[in-house]
């Protein structure tokens, strides 16, 4: 058994950017307590700033370029 951290449950299809909307790759835990989760692009844009006020980053932006070649169905 492996230890999991609390904090770090895996993004999933359903976390959105609270940006676009678009799927979140990243979770931001915030010194404040709060959470924000955005995507890629966001992730990067907004990075620096939010270095400045996070308590944890949760980086899954990896799982975009690691998805295997799969069938065209979802793409839209
Ligand atoms: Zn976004």
């Amino acid at each position: 058994m492996t230890t999991v951290l609390t904090s770090a449950s895996p993004l999933t299809a359903a976390d959105r950017c609270d940006r676009c909307g678009a799927q979140a790759y990243l979770r931001v835990v915030l010194l404040s307590g709060g959470e924000l989760l955005f995507c890629a692009h966001h992730g990067r844009k907004f990075e620096p700033e939010l270095k400045k006020i996070a308590a944890e980053i949760q980086d899954e932006t990896e799982r975009l370029t690691s998805v295997p070649a799969s069938d065209s169905e979802d793409e839209r």
